[in-house]
């Protein structure tokens, strides 16, 4: 096992080994994170659901009634009434016929990406989609065709030059993570629709975040019933854990039947539905919270920009403070932290080298102090970096 601590060593060389941070409070605005005070600029509790007392009573509830776990998975003996009441929910918010709940954003995309294709088909995957879509694509071993990062034109000629394929998919993220900029969904519609592939959305970030009702892009691009197969997560906005697909009753039944990732695994606990569900009603019942976050993304952005930065893209509550060199957003990221904020800085190879970023997202429950007071620390970093002037 000597190549453990070899290839550890590598890691650390080249400025690539990964360390955990430990947050020792809940993840609201302001928090401690390794110990030091700081705002949080990283998490993906964008209408801060997590610390809601509604979420957090319907936690607690489902505790006292149901236990702590599922005891088995979905198929056997963990499917509680709340999976099957948190679906319908689902389906409904989505405005799809059914939903199914994995376990995680990670195993939803896995498990139907493998469920629906093989080695007879062929995905065509935008370049920066997430991870999960990447090895979803791998496990199903069908031809992966990765095209140009929203490249419609590029797609249509990889599109037509596809023959002798049984079933044709395209796949993307709604949101991109590490950019925040969307998917061009009307562009995608058209060419599934032209080339009889079929579509599926990742709705990880914009769930919660994107449309009049929040229910994703499909809600905000008027595409409601266009795209078959719409996918998201439940730890992100929604403040719980857990993944979800929402299309027809048909798509949802082979999905139960087939998606290896739903059938192979115990079900959430009851308190982590609880906690979902309880979030569904909370953003419908207060369209606020949202609004909210769009505002303090847009404030964030447009202070940012007068003091001089580069905002890669200015579309969702995913800031993207562009630095370049990846060295100097790691000192970036230090500086901000030592400054009292918390804001990770993103380096190759998760994007590609010169676009190196310190990457904010912000939440529904920073203040205009919290934010004033971030702003106040990059522009000292970013003075001191000698990034802005
Ligand atoms: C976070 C994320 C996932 C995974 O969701 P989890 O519930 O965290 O496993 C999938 N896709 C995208 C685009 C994501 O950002």
């Amino acid at each position: 096992m000597e190549f453990l601590a070899k290839d550890l060593s590598n890691l650390r060389q080249h400025n690539l080994y990964r360390h955990l941070n430990t947050m020792n409070e809940a993840q609201t605005a302001r928090t401690i994170v390794n110990g030091k005070k700081c705002i949080l600029l990283s998490s993906n509790n964008y209408l801060g659901l997590t610390e809601h007392p509604e979420l957090i009573s319907a936690a607690r509830d489902a505790i006292s009634l149901w236990g702590t776990g599922a005891g088995g998975s979905r198929l056997t003996t963990g499917n509680f009434r709340l999976h099957e009441e948190l679906e319908t929910a689902i389906a409904n918010f989505k405005n799809t016929e059914a939903a199914v709940v994995f376990n995680t954003g990670y195993m939803a995309n896995l498990g139907t990406i493998t469920a629906l294709t093989g080695k007879e088909d062929v995905i065509f995957s935008d370049e920066l989609n997430h991870a999960s879509i990447i090895d979803g694509c791998r496990l199903s071993r069908a031809k992966t065709v990765v095209y140009p990062h929203k490249n419609i034109g590029a797609l249509e000629k990889l599109l037509q030059q596809a023959s002798g394929w049984r079933r044709l998919l395209i796949v993307t993220d709604g949101v991109f993570s590490m950019d925040g900029d969307l998917a061009p969904l009307p562009g995608l519609v058209e060419l599934s629709e032209k080339y009889h592939a079929l579509l599926m959305v990742d709705d990880a970030h914009a769930t919660g975040v994107l449309g009049d009702r929040g229910a994703g892009s499909a809600n905000h691009f008027g595409l409601e019933g266009k795209i078959p197969i719409q996918m998201g997560t439940l730890s992100k906005a929604i403040g719980s854990a857990g993944g979800y697909v929402a299309g027809s009753r048909d798509l949802i039944d082979y999905l139960r039947n087939k998606a290896r990732s739903f059938i192979f695994s115990t079900a959430l606990p009851p308190s982590v539905i609880a906690a979902a569900l309880a979030a569904l009603g909370v953003m419908q019942k207060d369209p606020q919270l949202r609004q909210k976050l769009h505002f303090n993304a847009r404030y964030l952005r447009s202070r940012l920009k007068q003091m001089g930065f580069t905002i890669l893209a200015e579309e969702s509550p995913v800031i993207p403070v562009l630095i370049g060199d990846a060295n100097k957003t790691v000192q970036m990221a230090q500086q901000l932290l030592v400054l009292g904020v918390f804001a990770p800085g993103i380096r190759p190879p998760t994007v590609p080298p010169g676009t190196s970023r310190v990457r904010a997202t912000v939440m529904a429950t920073h203040t205009r102090d919290d934010l004033d007071q971030a702003l106040a620390a990059f522009g000292e970093a970013g003075q001191i970096l000698g990034i802005i002037r």
